[in-house]
């Protein structure tokens, strides 16, 4: 596996590659790796001749009082973890090679970044749009690999894609979740495991929702479903629970039978803030 530091680097292999006929998939991703980054890595390496992982804490994509310093990072784990998958470029940029001296160009997001995690952590689409534009630039893939897992974030890379007509195909993979359901994250490393154990409160509550949703059109029934059950773990505290239209997170009163929805949910165990959602259909 090659280690690329920096974008032109970057940018230069992926050249010979391209130019060699090979097709390349791309997986974005801040590192601390583990199985739901994995299934991303294995499929690209299913789909491509070469496949490019790229490991960067974006630091403009965390807020003022967020955890861009004590985010977790194990790069050599990360290596043997992404050769293991059938990764065969590693793109690890520190942040000055990212945004050098002078620096002052940003994506600014649209009506799909507003809502949710738009609401609680301002300016971290702009900061993602922004950092998946330049990694799109350097990787130069023909598919870039997202989860579900970050199910906006997914929304706000497809319009970024459309609206700025970058040349690559964006694929999304299902969240890959542990025993308890409890979706993987990096930042499940920051949960005691008395902390792991109650963090399957979330799926419990998707699942809740799931059930109500297949038999009510109304939204704010769906919604306190979900609630409901986080309420039976009184160390959770919740940022939202929310029904929304699964394409523009639009939040009727009632939803259409047959329509595609997706439940959202942001909240914090402890110091630790996760998310999770499930899509679904209204009646189904
Ligand atoms: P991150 O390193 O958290 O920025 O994630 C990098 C990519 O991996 C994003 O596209 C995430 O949505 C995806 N990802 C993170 N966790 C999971 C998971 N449990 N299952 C599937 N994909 C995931």
């Amino acid at each position: 596996m090659e280690i690329l530091r920096t974008r032109i680097a970057m940018q230069q292999r992926i050249d010979a590659l391209r130019s060699a006929g090979a097709s390349v998939g791309c997986v974005p991703t801040m590192g601390f790796l583990h199985d739901g980054h994995a299934s991303l890595v294995r499929r690209a390496a299913a789909e491509h001749d070469a496949v490019v992982t790229s490991i960067f804490v974006n630091p403009t994509q965390f807020g003022p009082n967020e955890d861009f310093r004590r985010y977790p990072r194990d790069f050599d784990r990360d290596c043997r973890l992404l050769a293991e998958a059938g990764c065969g470029y590693v793109f690890a940029p520190d942040v000055d090679d990212m945004y050098p001296t002078g620096f002052d160009t940003t994506v600014r997001t649209g009506a799909v970044a507003m809502p949710f995690e738009g609401t609680f952590r301002p300016g971290h689409f702009d900061g993602v749009a922004t950092v998946v534009t330049k990694l799109l630039v350097a990787m130069r893939p023909h598919v870039a690999y997202f989860g579900a897992k970050d199910y906006q974030q997914t929304l706000v890379v497809r319009r970024l894609v459309a609206d700025l007509g970058l040349d690559v195909d964006i694929a999304v993979l299902p969240t890959i979740r542990e025993a308890n359901g409890l979706a993987m994250s990096s930042r499940n490393t920051y949960l005691s495991d008395d902390e792991r154990h109650r963090a399957a409160v979330l799926f419990r509550a998707l699942a809740a929702g799931r059930s109500t949703a297949a038999v009510t059109t109304d939204r704010s029934v769906i919604e306190r479903a979900m609630a409901d059950v986080l309420a039976t773990e009184p160390s959770a505290s919740i940022d939202y629970a929310a029904a929304a239209d699964a394409d523009t997170l639009a939040q009727p009163e009632r939803f259409d039978s047959g329509q595609a929805i997706v439940l959202l949910l942001a909240v914090r165990l402890g110091t630790t803030r996760l998310i999770d959602n499930l899509v679904t259909t209204i009646g189904a």
